[in-house]
């Protein structure tokens, strides 16, 4: 694949003064597109990369042809990372200058590092296979995006912790942590200008996927929380991490907040009456996904789709509404 002048200039659009979306291209992968962001700098700073899209060669060709074509020197920028998925974070060592500092939330910042060598996926695969997800040594993981495509070697990152302050351009942006999406979910936010960069946190069209990861114990109530947290914030632009913004950011968090109470009554009724691992809820919600059933599903949407349910019945047990056991090495849930 090579991109034409006119086809990068085409990913490129001014979202607020001084703040460039990048639309990156993820082949294959129904999210479609990555949103990174290009904050220019004001003479004397250094400018901001906000996420890079997969370590795969038509990714790096977007970015690279799209920074280019803003004049975007990578020795006079810095790249935050607002999560350790990999369409956000899988570019980042062969896009960054050795001057570069990478900033992430010491969270993601560790599993993003754990994630480039084997451990983190033999103990996802187990974490998983407790949920009764079918146990079958590595095939999961190969399946998986966030293996395929994520970084390969480990980061030198610069932990962003809460509330710090990273000057670009105009803005004075603030870290929020906002847990649910991933355990170290970043967004970045300037008071002033109601600026908020919200990554996968709010998205226009898609419901961010709320899954499980090792020593999480209960993702939607932290989720829920971080919903409540951008609430509270004057939002005039928002910017997200895949396709447009919502056109009213409070009304798509109200949306957010009301599909996931949605959801919970839904794996209630599923519930009923019998104990079921996550994996079997999974098999009976209802997902957006054009396959005849169940056992169409490719495996990594499988994989999202357990996870999700995980989710779900984690919330509902940890709130006291459905038992949990575990038999034989597989956790089930019933109602009580
Ligand atoms: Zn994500």
């Amino acid at each position: 694949m090579t991109l034409t002048p006119a086809e990068i200039k085409d990913r490129i659009s001014e979202a607020a003064p001084g703040v460039f979306r990048i639309r990156v291209p993820l082949p294959k992968n129904p999210l479609k597109e990555l949103n990174a962001y290009f904050v220019r700098a004001l003479p004397g700073g250094r400018n901001l990369l906000v996420d890079t899209g997969f370590n795969r060669v038509e990714c790096e060709e977007a970015l690279r042809g799209a920074l280019a074509e803003l004049g975007a020197d990578m020795k006079e920028t810095d790249i935050f990372i607002t999560h350790m998925h990999s369409d956000h974070c899988g570019l980042v060592n062969r896009i960054a200058d050795e001057s570069s500092k990478i900033y992430c939330s010491r969270a993601d910042a560790a599993i993003i590092n754990d994630a480039a060598g084997d451990t983190y996926w033999d103990e996802l695969d187990e974490l998983f296979a407790t949920y009764g997800y079918p146990r079958k040594r590595r095939q999961n993981r190969e399946k998986h995006p966030g293996w395929e495509f994520n970084v390969r070697e480990p980061i030198e990152f610069t932990f962003a912790n809460e509330g710090a302050i990273i000057e670009a351009g105009k803005y004075l942006l603030r870290t929020v942590w906002t847990p649910g999406h991933t355990p170290g979910h970043m967004c970045l936010y300037d008071e002033r200008f109601g600026l908020l960069f919200c990554a996968d946190h709010v998205l226009g069209d898609i419901t961010p996927n709320i899954t499980i990861e090792n020593g999480m114990e209960n993702p939607l109530r932290l989720y829920f929380d971080s919903l409540d947290k951008v609430s509270a914030l004057k939002v005039d632009t928002v910017l997200t991490g895949h396709r447009n913004p919502p056109a009213s950011f409070a009304g798509r968090v109200a949306q957010l907040r009301a599909h996931h109470i949605e959801r919970l009554e839904e794996v209630m009724a599923i519930l009923n009456g019998h104990a079921m691992t996550a994996y079997e809820v999974a098999g009976k919600m209802t997902w957006d996904i054009s396959c005849e059933n169940w056992d169409a599903f490719p495996p990594s949407q499988k994989w999202f789709a357990t996870g999700e349910a995980i989710a779900h019945l984690q919330y509902l047990h940890t709130e006291g509404r459905i038992g949990k056991y575990m038999a034989e090495g597989v956790w089930w849930y019933a109602k009580l």
